[in-house]
């Protein structure tokens, strides 16, 4: 089967490689890959900037149909068309483990970085990660449920009160659909923040999922431009979605008394954040960060699918086949670029 494969360290090419397909296990399905999208980690995988062992299948995002089901599978067939959960195989040795909390294995192995992903034509997958794919939504769109789930689980922990007003930085995928769940959860005014880069396609979709405003940071801080737009008044909640040091640090004041920094965007390993200590006690600010998802975040959003009350099939901006890997990876700048997904139909 043909796969998408990071071979070295450094920022090398990925190589297309052809490797033997995925043997059906007895307890699990053989996926044949309809599309699977490609996340801004994979990105900083390629770039290096996230350490990604080596040589692995990349991807994890996907969805397909179900072409082999192991024999101790029941309640899927061939033939269903699923969206998955990250496929993850924990050790079964650690203390986790062997305390019967698999999830908090210390050695898990997650499909994409440490076990085979996505960027394949099968991917193996298992009966408790699946969901029949709901049919109002696009495959593309299905293919994006994962990082769906890592925004609603955000927005979870972040604490989201109707009527509060939020501000969104940084407008990729990440940031786009924490608008659109913002609105969701109720959120009174949403403002958006991006830069130049943002100002087409990005900033369109900003205010077509709900955004108020947007707010260009490019030549003048984000918070005084806030301010002047909420006449003085501080916000609710404050999302970054960069990770980007500047960025986040820009936040602290303009959030209000018991107000949220929430922080999804992953900054570079080892980068520190310098923080007002004593306005933050002053101002009882929480700081709440996030990181992934758990299976009541993906029974929620698939249900949002279903429901007709989620979807962003216009955000879906490339569909390209694996060779051509490098449009995205080597130009994830391209204004034009919101989120990019592989397909795998002949
Ligand atoms: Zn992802
Ligand atoms: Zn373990």
């Amino acid at each position: 089967m043909k796969t998408l494969v990071k071979t070295e360290r450094g920022v090398t090419d990925l190589k297309l490689m052809d490797i033997e397909k995925p043997v059906c296990p007895d307890n699990g399905v053989l996926i044949k890959v309809d599309t699977a999208a490609i996340c801004g980690s994979d990105i900083h995988y390629y770039t290096d900037k996230e350490p990604m062992p080596v040589p692995q299948i990349m991807g994890h995002e996907f969805c397909g149909r179900i072409v082999e089901k192991g024999k101790d599978v029941t309640g899927w067939e061939v033939g269903d068309f699923v969206l998955s959960r990250v496929p993850t195989y924990p050790c079964g040795e650690c203390v986790a483990c062997r305390d019967g909390h698999p999830e908090k294995c210390t050695s898990i192995r997650i499909a994409g970085l440490t076990a085979p992903g996505a960027y394949a034509e099968y991917i193996v997958s298992y009966p408790d990660l699946l969901y029949l794919k709901p049919e109002n939504i696009s495959p593309e769109v299905g293919a994006c449920t994962e990082p769906t789930t890592v925004v609603y689980h955000a927005l979870k922990r972040f604490g989201v009160n109707p009527g509060d007003t939020c501000v969104v930085v940084g407008l990729g995928a990440i940031g786009l659909l924490t608008i659109k769940l913002l609105k969701i959860f109720g959120a009174g005014e949403i403002i958006a923040v991006g830069r130049n880069s943002a100002l087409g396609k990005k900033k369109e979709l900003a205010l077509k999922y709900g955004a108020n405003v947007f707010i260009n940071a490019q030549d003048r801080k984000a918070s005084e431009q806030i301010l002047e737009y909420t006449k003085g008044y501080k916000v609710n909640l404050a999302i970054d979605c960069t990770g980007t040091i500047d960025a986040i640090e820009d936040l602290f004041g303009i959030i209000c008394y018991k107000g949220t920094l929430g922080a999804l965007g992953v900054p570079p390993t080892g980068e520190l954040v310098k923080v007002d200590w004593n306005a933050l006690v002053w101002g009882s600010i929480n700081i709440i960060t996030t990181f992934g998802s758990e299976k009541s975040d993906y029974d929620a959003v698939v249900e949002l699918f279903r429901e007709g009350k989620l979807d962003f099939d216009d955000m879906i901006s490339h569909k390209i086949r694996l060779e051509d890997w490098a449009e995205i990876f080597k130009n994830p700048r391209n204004p034009e670029y919101t989120k990019a997904v592989f397909k795998f139909t002949e």
